[in-house]
Parts: structure tokens; sequence; C-alpha cells
């Protein structure tokens, strides 16, 4: 149900005032989308929308693998809490036990669905828990039209509050945009282009919808699970074997009533949407509350650290992690003030040459105990090597 216009008439008086629909929550992500890549642009739809709302310029994943990585976003949870260090199709599943953002607003009587363009994304690692529909691919990806298209008819059937996930497979690889949406962004014909008119091609495709949900009054939460690694390092063109900033950052953009305008550069990350979307919704909170920000709350909310890690380890990408695999990935903790420290497991020789420029102190250990930023990452799960 839209907004109604409610007009009252008192004699020759006609006074007039928009009644606010039932509540609603749009949360969109798109697969692998760099958090360099939210422009005018490459991403008009979404940049215009960031224009009218709050656009967050240092938000993070815990990881850069899809699975585990909305697992965060929906439970508020971290990795080492809700236990996936890996994609669904590598065994790793969201226990039930756990409690997510879909769970609770359905429990409050809110429609609930999921509408998800790649395997990763479904209901196989259990993040569709709570999500009344739930629609996903069985096996690789399925285009982003056949998504939206699915989410646009959904929420146009809703006349109560409702809870919609819309997942995106653009920019996730192959990069093989539409050649209109390649040649909006310049053209070319190298992965880069590529990649860049897969942003395009999401934000086109994705314009409707949120017209649609902005129509509607509901709140609009636009991010990605992880970005991707271009020409930064060793191996290019993949996220799973990466915790640099250009996987691990990613845009957050939260729009709709009750938002302010503007910017913010406090340290934030997936986690805390969940949280913050039930705080607007004036909803129950989560288990993990304590831990999450409201970002609609303060003049620019920001934690201390923020602790994340690789989808795994490759020693042909990362020199010096092992053993090769899970159990051998990253653990990194940037600071709010940009410091980053990494443990890596088996630490022998270390990739300061495969990082981005302007990342010196990428060998600090662990903050020390007692610390309390080290404190604070060890009782998260981060350990010593
Ligand atoms: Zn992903």
């Amino acid at each position: 149900m839209r907004p109604l216009l409610i007009c009252l008439s008192l004699g020759q008086l006609t006074a007039c005032s928009t009644e606010p629909g039932p509540p609603g929550v749009l949360i969109i992500t798109l697969d692998t989308w760099r958090a360099d890549h939210l422009s005018a642009e490459l991403a008009p739809n979404l940049h215009k929308l960031a224009t009218t709302g709050l656009q967050f310029h240092n938000a993070w994943t815990p990881i850069g693998l899809t699975t585990p990585a909305h697992a965060s976003l929906f439970t508020g949870l971290l990795p080492p809490q809700h236990g996936l260090r890996g994609n669904n199709h590598h065994g790793y599943h969201l226990a039930e036990t756990h409690q997510t953002l879909a769970e609770q607003v359905k429990a409050q009587g809110w429609a609930t669905a999921a509408f998800v363009s790649s395997y990763p994304a479904g209901p196989e690692g259990g993040l569709h828990q709570g999500f009344e529909t739930s629609s996903a691919p069985d096996s690789g990806e399925r285009p982003t039209a056949e998504t939206v298209g699915l989410a646009q008819a959904w929420l146009g059937a809703q006349t109560g509050p409702w809870l919609l996930w819309a997942h995106v497979n653009d920019p996730h690889g192959p990069y093989a945009p539409d050649a209109a949406d390649l040649a909006a962004v310049g053209g070319g014909d190298d992965d880069k282009a590529r990649y860049r008119g897969e942003v395009h091609q999401a934000d086109r495709l994705l314009g409707p919808l949120i017209t649609e949900a902005q129509a509607r009054g509901a709140l609009i939460v636009i991010t990605a699970d992880h970005g991707e690694v271009h020409s930064e390092e060793r191996c290019g063109w993949q996220h799973e074997r990466s915790s640099s900033p250009v996987v691990l950052r990613v845009p957050l953009v939260i729009a709709g009533p009750g938002v302010p305008q503007g910017r913010r550069d406090g340290l934030v990350g997936l986690t805390d949407i969940a949280h913050t979307a039930l705080t607007w919704a004036k909803l129950p909170p989560l288990p993990s509350a304590a831990q999450s920000l409201d970002l609609l709350a303060g003049e620019d909310p920001s934690r201390a650290l923020w602790a994340a890690e690789s989808g795994l380890c490759d020693p042909e990408c990362t020199p010096g992690c092992n053993p090769t695999g899970f159990l051998g990935k990253d653990r990194v903790v940037y600071g709010a003030q940009g410091g980053l420290y990494v443990v890596r497991p088996g630490f022998g020789e270390y990739g300061e040459r495969d990082l981005a420029p302007g990342l010196e102190s990428y060998d600090l250990p662990l903050p020390p105990p007692g610390s309390p930023d080290g404190d604070q990452a060890r009782a998260l799960g981060y350990q010593d090597p």
C-alpha cells in the first residue's frame, strides 16, 4: 500500500496531509561491488539515492565470501560468532539457533521475502531463515533482470509491513554487461571496463525497484557483500583470497523517512545493518545488538576497530599463508584511523608488495593483550599466530 493522501474539507477550506503507509525495509546487496564504484557515472540511480540519504565512506564486510558475509548482515554477528567461514557450497550453513533480521520482523507480523541471484546467496547456507518467500537459482547465477522482476512483483502485492531482500550477482564475474551498459561507462574491451559495465547494468535494472520502495516510504539499504581485487594484488579479478580494503571495504547507502542527508566517515560494517533497520522500525533488537551500531543515531557513529578475514588462503596469491584453504586464511583488524593488523597462520613471508598503496602497517601483529583493541579482537575470536 502506498502512502495515502488524506484531505479534509471544512467549509471553504481543504487541508491535505500524507498518511504514512505501513513500514517497509528494502535491503539490496550487489555482489562483488567495490566501494570505489559508487559514482554518478557508474551507478546513477544508486548515487542519486545516496544524495538523498546517508552515504557511509568507511563501511566494511567481515569476509570476502558471499554466504558468511550475508550471514553477518542478517545476524549482526561476525564469522567467528556465527560459524560460517566459507560459502554454502563449502558445507557452511547458518545454524537455526542464530536469530536473523527476517525472523525478528516476521515475528512482528511483517511479510518477508528474499530474491537472490546466486547459489551462495541461496537458502542452502541458512541465509533465508525468516523469509516466508524465498527464491534462488538451484546452481550458479541468474540474471539480475529476473531477480529484480520477481522482487518488484512481490513488493507490488504487499499491503502490510514488509521486509524485502534483493541480491543481484552483478558485478560478480564473469563480467558480461549489455552493450548499452558498457557504452554508458565509456566502453572498452578489458575486465575493468566490463566490470564497470556490470555495475551500470545492475544500477539500471534496480532503478524501478528503488523507485517503488521510495514511493512506499521504505527504509532502503544498499550495500555489497564484498568488493573485488582488480590489479592491486598478485591474484587479480577475485575476492575470496584477499583481506585487503579493495575486497573488505564496501559501499553503504541508507535512505528513507527520517534518515538525514549527508556523509558519514565512522568505522561501520555489515553487522550494523540489521540493528539499524530494527531500531528504525521500532522493533525488538537481535541478541547481537550490544555489538552493533545504530547507523541512524548520532552525528557519525563509529567503532574503534573492525575485525575481518580473507575467504581462504591460497599461497599463489598470498605469500606465506599456510595451511592452504580456510584454516590458513588471514585475520585482519582495521582501526578507525586506518591502521591495519594482520595475523597469518603459519606466518612466513608476508605480502606487503601485494597490497594497495598506503598500507604500510600491514605486518603489525594484533594489538597487545591488555589494550582495548587487542582484548576486543581476541574476544571476537581473532588469535595471535
Ligand atoms: Zn559475493
